[in-house]
C-alpha cells in the first residue's frame, strides 16, 4: 500500500492508483437502530456467501416474495455479455407496485406525497394511485401505444409522472424519462434515438419560482423529431398551452375518457421496461436498456435491505425521476415494498435552503436519500438553517451520485442526522439499476468516504487493466465479475456499444468507469472516474481524494481536480476550487495541506478560484471540460447536459494562482 510520503512507483504503467488520504474515522450504528434492524452482520454474512454460493436459490427466494403471472423455469441464463433473468416467467412490475399492495392490505396507506414548490401538498393512497394509473394505461391504450412502444416522458417531477411511468409499464410499454430540465436539443436527441411516437409533457414545471415552460420546448423539440405522432399534456399551471389539432390532448381529458378498470398484462420477465440516457459526466449519454423481472427484483430487495424499510417509514428520495435514482428509488423500489413516499417538486433553495429541512419537519420523513452536491451546496450555507428545523423524526441518510467527500459525510451524519442516523453511501449507476455497493445500516459500521460491501449477489473485483486481480489497498478498475438480475440488458438500438463499453475492456467482466481500492476490511472506496485519473511522474491519482483533501480544509466548499499534461512530469495536478462563504483561498497554504494529506505529488501545480464548477443537471462535475480549459484549449464535446453552460466561459477567463 502506498502511503504519504509517497515512495517511487515500481511500475509506472501500472493501474494502480497512489493517491491515499488518510481516512481513518469508522462510525459505528447506535445500539438502538442495530437492534431494530432487518439485518446484523451475521445475516449479512450468511446471505451474502449464499447468493455466491447458491444464487438460483437466493434469487428464487427474493423473486418468490413478488407476484407472477407465470412462474420462470430458470433463473439465469447467462451467454456473456448477454443475461436473461427469471427466464419463461412472466410478470408485471407495476401490478407488483400497486395491485398487490392492495391485495395485501394497503390499499388506505398513503403511497404518495406530493409538495409542489409553491408548498400544494397532494396525497395519494394505494388504491389511488392504482386507479390514475390504470386510467392512464387505459388513455395510453387509446392512443394507440402498443407493448414496446417506446413513450418518452418529459415532465417535472409531479406524480403524474410516476403515474405514466407505472402505465407505460403496467401495459408494456417502455418508457424513456428525459429530466424537465432538458434543452430542445437534448430533448429532440432523445425522442429521435428511441423512435418514440408519444410524448407525455406538461404545460409548465416550477422552478424557483418561476414557470418554466415545457411545452413550449416540447413543441420546438417534436418539429425535430419527425416520428412523433401523439402528446399528452398534463396541466400544471392554467391549461392553456397552445395545443396541435390532431396531435395534442390534455391529459385529464384523456384520464377522464378512460375507463378506470385494467388488468395489468402479463409479460415476458426480459421484456423491455425502460431506457434511460446516462447523465453525460463522461462522454455522449448512452440509451440503457433495463426489463422488467430482474430489474423489478433488485429494486425491491435492495431498497428493503440497503433502507432497512419498515411498515411505518416516511421515505424521501430527493431525486427527479429522470435519473436512475428517481426511477429505482424513488418510484420503483419504495412502491414495489408498500413504503410511503415523499416527492418535491422544487429547488432545494426555494425559498431559502432550508427547504429540504421544512419538507422533513412537515411530513415527519424517517428516511432521507440525496446527493453530495446538495449536501456540499447545504452545507456551505452554514448550520443555522437546519439548526432551526425538527429533524428528530430522521433515523437513516442516505447518499448517492458521487464520492461524499469525507467532510460532506461528517456534517451529514452530525448536523443532519444529529450523530444517530446511520448514512448509507450507495455506489451504482444507471447501468446497474440497483445499489452495489454500500453499507447495511444496522450491520456495518461506515467508514466515511468509503462505500463499502457488496450488495447481495454482487462480486466486485479491483483489477488493473488486463484482468489481474489486486490486492488490499491498491487502486485499480472497479469491475463485476458476474451478471446480476438488474443490470444493463443492451444499449438501446447499439448493442456493440454495449458489448465493448461494459464487457471489452476486461474479457468476461462488467467495467463501467470507475477506479477503486477494496481495505483489509473488504471496504471499497471509489476514486473516481477511470477516464478523469491523472498521471503525475508515473503515478495514477485518482481525483475523489485529491478534492476531498482540497474540501477538508476550511477555505473550501468545492473542488475539482484535473491533469495537465506537463513537459516534465507527465501530467500535473490543476485543482478548481470554490470558496468556503467569504473566506479567501490562500495557494501557498493550500499546497501545503494537500502535501500534509496526501503526499507532495498530488499537490496543485495551479489553482483556479471560483464561483461555480461544470456539472451535468443531476449536480455531477464534469471534469472533461475542465481538463480542456487546464490545458487552454477549446471547449469541445456535447455540452447539452451542463446545467449552466456560462460557468466555462467564466473559470476560462480566470488566471489561476
Ligand atoms: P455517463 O456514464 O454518461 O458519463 P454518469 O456516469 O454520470 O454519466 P450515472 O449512471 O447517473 O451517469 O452515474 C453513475 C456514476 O456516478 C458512477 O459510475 C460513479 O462514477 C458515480 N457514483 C454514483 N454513486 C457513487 C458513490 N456512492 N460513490 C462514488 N461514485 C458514485
Ligand atoms: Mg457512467
Amino acid at each position: 500500500m502506498t502511503q504519504s510520503p509517497m515512495p517511487a512507483s515500481d511500475h509506472p504503467a501500472s493501474d494502480h492508483i497512489d493517491a491515499v488520504l488518510h481516512e481513518t474515522r469508522v462510525i459505528a450504528p447506535s445500539d438502538a437502530f442495530r437492534e431494530r434492524a432487518r439485518y446484523s452482520a451475521e445475516d449479512y454474512e450468511r446471505l451474502y456467501r449464499q447468493s455466491l454460493d447458491d444464487p438460483d436459490t437466493f434469487w428464487s427466494g427474493v423473486a418468490g416474495e413478488l407476484h407472477w403471472f407465470k412462474p420462470w423455469t430458470q433463473v439465469l441464463d447467462w451467454h456473456p455479455p448477454h443475461a436473461q433473468w427469471f427466464v419463461g416467467g412472466q410478470t408485471n412490475i407495476a401490478f407488483n407496485a400497486l395491485d398487490r399492495n392492495v391485495a395485501r392490505g394497503l390499499g388506505d396507506k398513503r403511497a404518495i406525497v406530493w409538495e409542489g414548490e409553491d408548498g400544494e401538498v397532494r396525497t395519494y393512497t394505494y388504491a389511488e394511485l392504482l386507479r390514475e394509473v390504470r386510467r392512464a394505461a387505459n388513455a395510453l391504450l387509446d392512443l394507440g401505444v402498443q407493448p414496446g412502444d417506446r413513450v418518452t416522458l418529459y415532465l417535472p417531477l409531479v406524480p403524474e409522472a410516476a403515474i405514466a411511468m407505472l402505465a407505460c409499464a403496467r401495459i408494456g410499454a417502455v418508457h424513456s424519462v428525459v429530466f424537465g430540465g432538458f434543452s430542445v436539443s437534448a430533448l429532440a436527441d432523445r425522442l429521435n434515438d428511441a423512435q418514440s411516437r408519444v410524448l407525455i409533457t406538461a404545460d409548465a414545471g416550477q422552478r424557483r419560482g418561476a414557470l418554466v415552460n415545457l411545452k413550449a420546448n416540447a413543441d420546438a423539440a417534436a418539429a425535430l423529431a419527425p416520428g412523433l405522432e401523439k402528446m399528452l399534456v398534463v396541466c400544471r399551471a392554467d391549461c392553456d398551452a397552445p395545443m396541435q389539432e390532431g396531435r395534442d390532448v390534455f391529459w385529464h381529458d384523456a384520464l377522464n375518457a378512460a375507463s378506470d378498470d385494467h388488468e395489468a398484462a402479463p409479460l415476458d420477465s426480459e421484456h423491455p421496461l425502460f431506457i434511460l440516457y446516462t447523465s453525460g459526466s463522461t462522454g455522449k449519454p448512452k440509451g440503457v436498456q433495463h426489463t422488467t423481472g430482474g430489474y423489478m427484483v433488485g429494486t425491491y430487495l435492495t431498497t428493503q435491505a440497503v433502507f432497512d424499510l419498515r411498515d411505518d417509514d416516511v421515505y424521501w428520495c430527493t431525486a427527479d425521476v429522470g435519473w436512475i435514482t428517481g426511477h429505482s428509488y424513488s418510484v420503483y423500489g419504495p412502491l414495489l415494498n408498500g413504503a410511503t413516499v415523499v416527492m418535491y417538486e422544487g429547488a432545494p433553495n426555494h425559498p431559502d435552503w432550508g427547504r429540504f429541512w421544512d419538507i422533513v419537519q412537515k411530513h415527519r420523513v424517517t428516511i432521507l436519500y440525496t446527493a453530495p452536491t446538495a449536501i456540499r451546496a447545504i452545507m456551505r450555507q452554514g448550520d443555522e438553517l437546519p439548526a432551526a428545523r425538527d429533524l428528530s423524526s430522521l433515523r437513516l441518510l442516505g447518499s448517492v451520485g458521487e464520492p461524499i467527500n469525507p467532510e460532506a459525510w461528517m456534517w451529514y451524519w452530525r448536523t443532519i442526522g444529529g450523530g444517530r442516523c446511520p448514512v448509507v453511501d450507495t455506489w451504482w449507476q444507471t447501468e446497474t439499476g440497483s445499489i452495489m455497493l454500500t453499507t447495511l445500516p444496522g450491520a456495518h459500521p461506515s467508514k466515511p468516504g468509503s462505500a463499502g460491501l457488496p450488495m447481495f449477489g454482487i462480486e466486485p473485483a479491483i483489477m488493473t487493466h488486463t484482468g489481474e486481480e489486486l490486492g488490499p489497498d491498491d487502486g485499480g478498475l472497479l469491475v463485476i465479475k458476474r451478471p446480476w438480475p438488474s443490470m444493463l440488458r443492451t444499449v438501446y438500438g447499439d448493442d456493440d456499444r454495449y458489448r465493448k463499453s461494459y464487457w471489452g475492456e476486461i474479457e468476461g467482466v462488467y467495467f463501467a468507469g470507475d477506479g477503486a481500492r477494496r481495505d483489509a476490511d473488504g471496504y471499497i472506496t471509489v476514486t473516481g472516474r477511470v477516464d478523469d485519473v491523472l498521471n503525475v511522474s508515473g503515478h495514477r491519482l485518482g481525483t475523489m481524494e485529491i478534492e476531498s483533501a482540497l474540501v477538508a480544509h476550511p477555505s473550501v466548499s468545492e473542488a475539482a481536480v484535473v491533469g495537465r499534461p506537463d513537459d516534465v512530469k507527465g501530467e500535473c495536478v490543476v485543482a478548481f476550487v470554490l470558496p468556503q462563504g467569504d473566506r479567501t483561498i490562500d495557494p501557498a497554504e493550500l499546497r501545503a495541506h494537500v502535501s500534509r494529506e496526501i503526499g507532495a505529488l498530488a499537490r496543485p501545480d495551479a489553482i483556479y478560484v471560483a464561483d461555480a464548477l461544470p456539472k451535468t443537471r443531476s449536480g455531477k462535475i464534469m471534469r472533461r471540460f475542465l481538463r480542456q480549459i487546464a490545458a487552454g484549449k477549446e471547449i469541445q464535446g456535447d455540452t447539452s447536459t451542463l446545467e449552466d453552460p456560462g460557468v466555462l466561459d467564466r473559470i476560462a477567463a480566470t488566471q489561476p494562482v
